[in-house]
């Protein structure tokens, strides 16, 4: 068996914050090493930039720049905040990559020829003053269901609601503020429908999956699938493989996905075993798992997979483990809106462990969860410092002393012994299980208590006493003590 981790593209438009790190990333990086060095499964971990859409249009505008130069410029930035993380990937890369666009083309044109996708003509939103279509956030004007000025083209922040720029009331160009025209264009569109059934059937297996993940997803199919639009008239982007539709690009959430794809090629192609990627995404065998946010459950749990069954070259993802939102004072982390805690500064100030720690401490598993900077202080100071990091201050301490810094023998257990051993093999045990199903909050909860364990074994066999007494079988609580902590280190 092969696992094939991945996480969400991070958007190349802004730094990494702390909601990234809780919903997605941290996770995959837990057990994507738990899978790698304590089960020593074959798996990999795939991610890479995000690098297309109107957001970074609008921005790189905005900041007079190219895209290219803006993409750029995050992709080294976000991936040096990974690296300081300890956040490991078997490979990092982006999608404005010629390989990325020649598979995500070929993705496109198995699809159109299949009779998946199917051509509209449409009118869209034009401004001419600056002689371009307005797709998704080249627009705003007034939400149509709740009536909240500065509504987006694709969705009104203030509701929550997906939107077409056509449903905006008063719409404005984003970049000049004038009104825009209707204009005749046409556009490709998924016709998500057709697969419909299919999905349902393949979902409703999907009984381990988080509860939250699963009802989410069957929720949408429930209420009907229409067809989606997957191009856009707009110059940065996976140019549409079409004679008909060379000046359109496909739209950023057709081909973002396909980029975990082309990312693996990539890096087979790099590490010199070319057809290598094809183990992973062409075998049955492998098991694909993609941890997101919640944001993007519709996408990975619906669109994707339809894409995946459309195009029939590929497995399926075999879970989503999605997490929830960590917010900050009850509003979510976002980066559109500037308000959030950047991972970088955090580790401009404190260890990077110290952060992971706190943050796998509250991750948003099954529900949202607050960060508040005074509970991690408080849980890295009681949990990690007193617990664990007290655990081992004593015991080297002791040794050092003691033993002339030489780990002391074990004599046969007695009972208090028994009882450690058989508190740290269900400890292992549930560890395990407790990883193999994305509890990694309950995982790191069960470590701590046996570190509890090992703490409360010293205090009451109390071998700054027993020395007195007999230097061999205080020695050998310190033995004890040690191969536990080494369990601990193993584990942690
Ligand atoms: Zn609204
Ligand atoms: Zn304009």
């Amino acid at each position: 068996m092969k696992i094939l981790v991945t996480s969400a593209l991070p958007y190349a438009n802004g730094p990494i914050h702390l909601g990234h790190l809780a919903g997605c990333y941290l996770p995959a990086d837990i057990y994507f090493k738990f899978q790698k060095y304590l089960m020593k499964r074959d798996v990999i971990h795939i991610c890479g930039t995000d690098e297309h859409g109107v957001p970074i249009t609008i921005e790189a505008e905005k900041r007079g720049i190219t895209p290219r130069e803006l993409v750029d410029f995050y992709h080294k930035e976000i991936k040096e905040t990974f690296d300081e993380l300890g956040i490991e990937f078997t490979h990092f890369s982006g999608t404005a990559r010629k390989i990325h666009y020649e598979l995500a083309q070929n993705f496109f044109k198995k699809i159109y020829e299949k009779g998946y996708i199917e051509r509209r003509e449409e009118e869209a939103l034009y401004c001419e003053n600056c002689n371009k279509f307005l797709p998704d956030r080249y627009v705003e004007g007034i939400c149509p269901y709740c009536k909240s000025p500065g509504a987006r083209g694709d969705q009104c922040e203030a509701c929550g609601r997906w939107l077409e720029p056509s449903m905006l009331l008063e719409p404005k160009c984003k970049i000049c503020s004038s009104p825009p025209i209707r204009k005749k264009t046409f556009h490709f569109y998924f016709l998500l429908p057709k697969l419909e059934e299919k999905l349902y059937n393949w979902l409703k297996e999907k009984n381990y999956w988080k509860p939250n993940v699963l009802n989410y997803a069957l929720s949408w199919i429930k209420e009907g699938l229409k067809p989606r639009s997957i191009t856009r008239d707009l110059k940065w982007g996976v140019p549409v493989p079409l004679e008909e539709a060379k000046e359109k690009v496909l739209y950023v959430w057709f081909d973002a996905p396909i980029g975990y794809i082309s990312i693996t090629k990539e890096w087979a192609e790099k590490i010199g075993k070319e057809s290598l990627w094809k183990e992973y995404w062409m075998d049955e065998d492998t098991k694909l798992v993609h941890f997101i946010g919640k944001d993007n459950i519709v996408f990975h749990a619906i669109i994707w997979p339809a894409m995946l069954m459309a195009n029939g070259d590929y497995i399926l993802p075999y879970n989503i483990p999605a997490n929830e939102y960590l917010n900050m004072e009850g509003a979510k982390m976002s980066t559109s809106r500037g308000m959030a805690i950047w991972a970088k500064d955090y580790i401009k100030a404190y260890p990077p462990d110290y952060l992971r720690f706190g943050l796998s401490l509250i991750l948003p598993e099954t529900k949202d969860s607050e960060f508040s900077y005074n509970e991690w202080l408080q849980n890295v100071n009681n949990h990690l410092a007193d617990n664990f990091g007290n655990l081992i201050q004593r015991v080297i301490t002791f040794i050092h002393k003691n033993y002339g810094g030489r780990i002391p023998e074990r004599i046969p257990p007695g009972e208090l012994e028994n009882n450690l051993i058989s508190s740290m093999n269900k400890t292992v045990q549930k560890y395990t299980e407790l990883m193999e199903n994305f509890k990694f909050k309950d995982a790191l909860r069960c470590l701590l208590s046996l570190s509890s364990d090992v703490n409360r074994y010293i205090d009451f066999a109390k071998p700054w006493e027993e020395i007195k007494r007999d230097n061999k079988k205080a020695g050998s609580i310190l033995g004890y003590a040690t191969g536990i902590i080494n369990v601990l280190r193993v584990l942690f």
